[in-house]
């Protein structure tokens, strides 16, 4: 039912914000059964050794969410194993607010297993995932909600560029994304992170995909519904340094090629056919060369380079099953995305 209604949604655009729930020309009534006027919004936040950051986040980020007019609030903040501060002063805050609320996993499970616990735990009508380091502007999020109110399901936060990135993460970045793109065939859009607005109902829709590995850009694009983007400028991190090292970055993007696509798996039937074929024609060369001129004895260069040259290439093939079947192994366990240690705060 709502499919419909949200493709009417984005091939029209609702013009007027003030009537998200009207019918449309078509007859069709506007997108979720959410009274887009009073909602809960969930602010979903992962916190791993962010001690530096947290008093600028508290301060910058409330009075943003007070001034969005016809919503109330609640910050869920996830304590990914942090080995600082972090959870003492989340907890501070908590105890201070009550619309702050803290969930302390019993370890380190990454941003994308802390970023499911926290949607997993939030209670709003819209959620929005956000960073503790301010590298999303808090005033982007008045703007999420303003699109959403059009009448949208998704609203994601598109950065206009990558100036707050190194050179070279802002390059394989782009490389990442051409790339998937073009193997798989579900597209992430560029330049899109997880800072985004979802309905309660996408939440739900994210919590039936039963995979424990979670790349939550792709998940988030998997799922679809009625999508909007908005540009913001992303600014650089207000303290603290980024938990993602080049070597964990690669692995994410692995992570993100082999959750989406089989085409890495399925290339190597090819490249096979290809060897072989001119595998076969050097044979038939050799035996004609041979029957016309007799045998000859130099080409060991040329011998040991195609050995060494076809060892290689079966090895990158065995190392492609070995990332999948890795996956697999892991996936098979069943094992839960993270656990729960402990809540804090009010519910
Ligand atoms: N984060 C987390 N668990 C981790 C790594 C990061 O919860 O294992 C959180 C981190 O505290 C921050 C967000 O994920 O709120 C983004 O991390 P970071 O700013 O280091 O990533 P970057 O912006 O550099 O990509
Ligand atoms: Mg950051």
């Amino acid at each position: 039912m709502d499919n419909v209604q949200s493709v009417t949604l984005v091939g029209e655009g609702l013009s007027d914000p003030a009537l998200p729930k009207m019918a449309g020309a078509d007859g069709v009534v506007a997108a979720s059964a959410v009274d887009r006027s009073d909602v809960l919004l969930s602010l979903v936040v992962p916190f791993y050794n962010e001690e530096e950051t947290i008093s600028h986040f508290f301060e910058q980020v409330v009075p943003e969410l007070e001034s969005i007019p016809g919503t109330r609030f609640e910050i869920v903040c996830v304590n990914d194993g942090s080995r600082d501060d972090t959870l003492r002063l989340l907890i501070l805050f908590a105890n201070k607010d009550e619309r702050v609320r803290v969930i302390d996993l019993t370890r380190n499970f990454g941003k994308e297993a802390a970023l499911s616990a926290a949607i997993d735990e939030a209670e709003g009508d819209i959620i929005i995932p956000f960073d503790a380091d301010l590298q999303d502007p808090p005033y982007m999020i008045k703007q999420l909600v303003a699109k959403w109110r059009e009448g949208y399901d998704v609203v994601v936060a598109k950065r206009s560029d990558r100036l707050s990135d190194s050179p070279s993460k802002a390059w394989s970045a782009l490389l990442f994304y051409r790339l998937h793109n073009a193997v798989s065939d579900l597209k992430i859009p560029e330049n899109v992170g997880d800072f985004r607005l979802i309905t309660r109902e996408v939440a739900e829709a994210l919590k039936r995909l039963p995979e424990t590995r979670r790349f939550m850009k792709g998940l988030f694009a998997w799922v679809g519904y009625a999508t909007a983007e908005v540009e913001y400028a992303r600014e650089p991190r207000i303290a603290g340094e980024t938990k993602f090292s080049p070597w964990k970055l690669w692995n994410f993007a692995l992570e993100g090629f082999t959750s989406f696509s089989t085409l890495p798996l399925r290339i190597w039937t090819y490249v096979g056919i290809v060897v072989a074929l001119f595998a076969l024609a050097r044979a038939a060369f050799l035996v004609i060369r041979t029957l016309l001129y007799g045998v000859d004895v130099p080409g060991y260069a040329s011998l040991a380079t195609a050995v060494l040259l076809l060892g290689g290439i079966q090895l990158i093939g065995i190392g492609v099953l070995g990332e999948y079947i890795g996956r697999i192994y892991l996936e098979s366990k069943r094992r839960p995305v993270y656990l729960i240690k402990r809540r804090y705060g009010s519910k």
